[in-house]
């Protein structure tokens, strides 16, 4: 079977080197007569990878001995719960958030259990085709939390607001995928599974003077400090998806870094936004000026061909366009792993259809 062009937006494709080295690592790690699988988190042959899994977040974001990386299970969800938990003072505690899509307005559903969340701008009027930009986050919040990139809509922020207090970001989709100054950001997490690596563990990268400051108590698990000091060894981690983390960022690195990164995915999304534009069959649901770099989605603009394009998109070995079941339409994910050749054959069949 040849590999498929595979737009899935998470779990997603990655490099096959990846995949390649992960299988070997299953059947034989490193040499020493054991499986990745069957090895302690704590021998002396995982404790390196560990290390060097959080070591190379740091390299690749630029970022100084001021921040900490930790590995931890739970999702990207489970960090909806854990930031406040850490940041949100105990007493009259209050965080603003930005509401850009689903996973921004689960982020706050979740903070409401520990304070007052104020959003400070929403786009669900316009069922989140946009990104808010004329608000203002003002002085009293014990943090700003907003989604960089938008993985349903297909939005993202090109932007990101100076404000008077700590800015936290929910990466997961669109991390390392291009330059930002990440220094401006007090704390970024990002579940794996789409430019990181396999699902199965979130990365938190945090600035270490930002913690220890809610008088919260806060219950082991879900304290980062405790993380941090423990060397993501508080508990098992997720060996296997650390490791597949690893390989993924380490073939990130060996390939330019997020800067050669940023100019492959701009050369992807210009061929296909270029083909929607082009093609009076197609059309994106969000305004332009926001269009994502890593999830394109899109619709036809006559039902009616439905049957054909999806047809002609499957008979061309591709996997994992359709949308989002709350938007329904097409969703092509772009991410670091996708080769602009799969791009190429997507733009043939959308071509096809007259
Ligand atoms: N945030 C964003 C931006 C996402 O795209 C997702 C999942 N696709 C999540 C959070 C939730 O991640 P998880 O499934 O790891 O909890």
């Amino acid at each position: 079977m040849s590999k498929k062009h595979n737009f899935s937006a998470g779990p997603c494709i990655l490099p096959q080197e990846v995949f390649e080295k992960s299988a070997q690592a299953i059947l034989d790690f490193n040499g020493i007569g054991l499986s990745i699988l069957e090895i302690s988190h704590r021998s002396k042959d995982f404790v390196p990878v560990m290390e060097e899994a959080r070591a190379i977040v740091k390299r690749l974001l630029k970022l100084g001995d001021d921040y900490e990386v930790v590995y931890l299970g739970g999702g990207a969800s489970l960090q909806f719960l854990m930031v406040p938990f850490n940041l949100m003072k105990a007493e009259n505690g209050k965080a603003a958030y930005l509401d850009t899509g689903t996973w921004a307005a689960n982020a706050i559903k979740e903070a409401k259990h520990l304070g007052q969340v104020d959003v400070v701008a929403s786009s669900k009027d316009e069922n989140y085709s946009y990104i808010p930009k004329n608000y203002t986050v003002g002085e009293g919040y014990d943090y700003f939390h907003c989604t960089s990139n938008n993985t349903i809509y297909g939005t993202q922020m090109k932007t990101f607001p100076d404000v008077p207090t700590s800015l936290v970001c929910d990466m997961s989709s669109d991390i390392f995928s291009r330059v930002l100054d990440f220094s401006k950001f007090d704390l970024i997490y990002a579940g794996a599974q789409k430019n990181m690596g396999p699902a199965g563990v979130t990365m938190v990268c945090v600035k270490k003077d930002i913690l220890g400051k809610t008088g919260r108590n806060i219950p082991s698990y879900l304290d980062y400090s405790l993380h941090i000091k423990k060397e993501s060894m508080f508990n098992t981690p997720p060996v296997f998806p650390v490791y597949a983390t690893l390989l993924t960022l380490q073939h990130l690195e060996n390939n330019g870094g997020i800067a050669a990164a940023e100019i492959r995915n701009e050369a992807k999304a210009k061929l296909l936004y270029g083909e929607i534009d082009r093609n009076p069959m197609f059309e994106t649901f969000c305004k332009e000026e926001d269009r994502s770099l890593m999830n394109v989605s899109f619709k036809l603009t006559d039902e009616s061909k439905k049957e054909e394009f999806d047809n002609a998109w499957k008979a061309a070995g591709i996997n994992g366009l359709n949308g989002h079941r709350s938007l329904g339409g097409y969703r092509a994910s772009l991410y670091n792993a996708l080769p602009i050749e799969s791009v190429q054959v997507l733009v043939e069949v959308m071509n096809s259809i007259k």
